[in-house]
């Protein structure tokens, strides 16, 4: 009887623990249909523009197919695309322009898959590098892009040595990981013997990324205190390319990308 019964509370808690992130996602798209109504009334009233709503072009949305149960990206060269725990890469996806950026990495001059980046986020790379170095700040590569067969030997790996369920909360799993896009690096300094580690937001180079990085087009894609909403734990070495007026706003308001989607205006 006490069994049945904790069960049915342990099923209830479970249950709407998904349920509440389920309706928290729900009621963010909710929200933001009435607060834009509720602004667009006081624009009436006030006979003012809404400079405060965000928009977007169509171009810039996940495009989705949903195989096998998987919803799965089409327009994967989108800079803006947004790859979690809902939205995949195609297993065939690999990107066009990948290029080794001009920058020093944490393990040298290897030639590996992890040093490159897409062309684009290459020389914003470089240029943010380069404007860390002018205010004496020293940044090093660490993890660039990261094919869809090489996440899934980590992946496969990880389940091997740890079960399903540990390797799920550790590892991406494939093509939902947003090394893929080729959008993504990974970046350690000396301070913190050029480890990825949370420590590294006390760091001068952990502090200077994080208020500059935007400058550059980069954002940290998970911050601390959001993890509910991002899915991953905080990681102030995770830096996502988005291209600068993105990375600006996203950055002045405070928002994670799932959250910018959220609130934005397709237009
Ligand atoms: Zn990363």
């Amino acid at each position: 009887m006490n069994r049945k019964l904790i069960g049915a509370l342990i099923s209830v808690t479970l249950l709407s623990g998904c349920q509440s992130l389920q309706n928290s996602f729900t009621n963010d798209e909710g929200n933001s249909s009435k607060e834009q109504q509720t602004s667009e009334k006081q624009e009436e009233k006030n006979g003012q523009a809404a400079d405060d709503v965000l928009t977007l072009p169509a171009q810039y949305f996940n495009q989705i197919v949903e195989t096998g149960g998987k919803k799965v990206i089409q327009n994967s060269e989108n800079t803006l695309v947004l790859v979690n725990k809902t939205y995949y890469l195609s297993d065939s996806y690999i990107p066009s322009d990948l290029v080794r950026a001009n920058v020093h990495y944490s393990f040298g001059d290897e030639q590996i898959e992890k040093a490159l980046l897409r062309q684009e986020a290459a020389t914003a790379l470089e240029q943010m590098f380069n404007g860390a170095q002018a205010e004496g700040i020293e940044l090093y590569a660490v993890s660039g892009y990261r094919s869809y067969a090489r996440q899934k030997v980590l992946f496969d790996a990880e389940v091997q040595q740890h079960g399903l369920e540990k390797a799920e909360e550790a590892v991406a799993i494939p093509g939902q990981s947003e090394h893929q896009t080729g959008l993504t690096m990974d970046i350690s300094s000396r301070s913190v013997n050029l480890l990825l580690t949370q420590e590294y937001e006390n760091t001068p180079e952990g502090k200077w990324l994080a208020t500059n990085a935007h400058k550059y087009g980069f954002i940290l894609r998970y911050p601390k205190g959001k993890e509910n909403i991002t899915g991953y734990k905080y990681e102030p070495w995770h830096f996502r390319y988005v291209g600068k007026e993105f990375a600006k706003t996203i950055y002045e308001k405070g928002l994670t990308l799932e959250e910018y989607f959220n609130v934005v205006k397709e237009i």
